[in-house]
């Protein structure tokens, strides 16, 4: 297998583009959309009833599974470590993959390691690689304000405002047939024909993510359909309510409430308590301060597996060019407050 790659991603430079300035709400909600200033596509019919399923019925399913253990069926410990070896995997695929890679080129990769990590990515049901990353380099050019993709800070700062918003940057903006314009957000990515095509295997990266638990359940109960069963339950459909829940509060709570010890033009903060569920991504204040490190989580204590395992991967030799934060461009972004703040 050739050695050799690239990864091409842009990182997006953090300075540009500014949308508007000061502290008040978006006008995004009285344009009916993002923003009438935005362009954006329009998600086709089927998408749209895909991503109803997909985020309606694993909560039902969560809702399923309590009802089910409470009632004395319990959880097995084949599915337990299942759900988590897959928490571990389509996390870290989304953390690594779409995120510190595709989206902000933190580090290039071997070939084969990008495509593993973009095809892991997918298999969280978060949307396809090229798709999530548009989305994401598009909520860093507008953070927190007009043509944001998921401010909290959308409806205003009152409270009732800030409740609005926060269900909106968690869920409620993945409904919103609205789609950021990837030709414009990235082109770099449609250039690159691994990307290009586990992009467009997503549908079939999907039923993977399901089907796989239900093989591995059924080979480690000595081939028990039952084990198939809540294998699937637990390590499949569970699994990815926890994983878009993890994900979806980095962008709703991360934004909201936390610490800010860095300094940026939005309203980034870390938050301690989600540190371990997202591999070390709600160290969200330095990442909006620093988007193309490969470490978030930058101060002593702050656990970052998705760092710890690109670390991994460079002394292994499998990536190279790794951006990790010098201490001088760290204390930089620092604000004049209290460090430990
Ligand atoms: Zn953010
Ligand atoms: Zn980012």
């Amino acid at each position: 297998m050739p050695a050799s790659s690239t990864q091409t991603a842009t990182p997006l430079d953090p300075s540009v583009p500014e949308a508007s300035s000061g502290e008040s709400p978006s006008n995004a909600e009285a344009s009916g959309g993002r923003s009438a200033e935005f362009p954006t596509e329009f998600r086709p019919l089927w998408a749209q009833i895909a991503l109803w399923i997909f985020l309606v019925v694993p909560t039902l399913a969560v809702v399923a599974g309590v009802v089910f253990a409470a009632l004395g069926g319990g959880i097995s410990l084949i599915d337990v470590a299942l759900a988590i070896l897959f928490v571990t995997i389509t996390s870290h695929g989304v953390t690594i993959g779409y995120h510190r890679m595709a989206t902000h080129g933190a580090f290039k990769g071997k070939r084969w390691l990008r495509i593993t990590l973009a095809v892991c990515g997918s298999m969280s049901a978060e949307g396809s690689v090229i798709r999530w990353a548009a989305d994401h380099r598009m909520h860093h050019a507008f953070s927190d304000r007009d043509g944001d993709p998921h401010s909290p800070w959308r409806y205003g700062t009152g409270f009732r405002a800030v409740a609005r918003g926060l269900w909106w940057a968690h869920v409620g903006w993945l409904f919103d047939r609205e789609e950021t314009p990837v030709e414009r957000y990235a082109p770099d990515l449609l250039k690159d024909p691994d990307l290009r095509r586990v992009d467009r295997l997503f549908p079939q990266l999907m039923a993977l993510s399901l089907v796989a638990p239900a093989v591995l359940g059924f080979a480690l109960t000595g081939g028990s359909w039952w084990g198939a069963l809540t294998a699937f339950f637990w390590a499949g459909i569970v699994r990815i309510f926890v994983v878009h829940h993890t994900t979806f509060a980095i962008n709703s709570i991360c934004h909201v409430t936390g610490t800010r010890p860095f300094m940026t033009r939005d309203k980034a903060v870390n938050v301690w308590p989600l540190a371990i569920l997202s591999m070390g991504e709600s160290w969200h204040n330095y990442h909006h301060a620093d988007p193309t490190s490969a470490r978030h989580g930058v101060d002593p204590g702050q656990l970052d597996s998705s760092a710890a395992l690109i670390r991994i991967f460079e002394r292994l030799g499998w990536v190279s060019d790794v951006r990790w934060p010098k201490p001088a461009r760290v204390e930089a972004r620092r604000t004049s407050a209290d460090p430990a703040s």
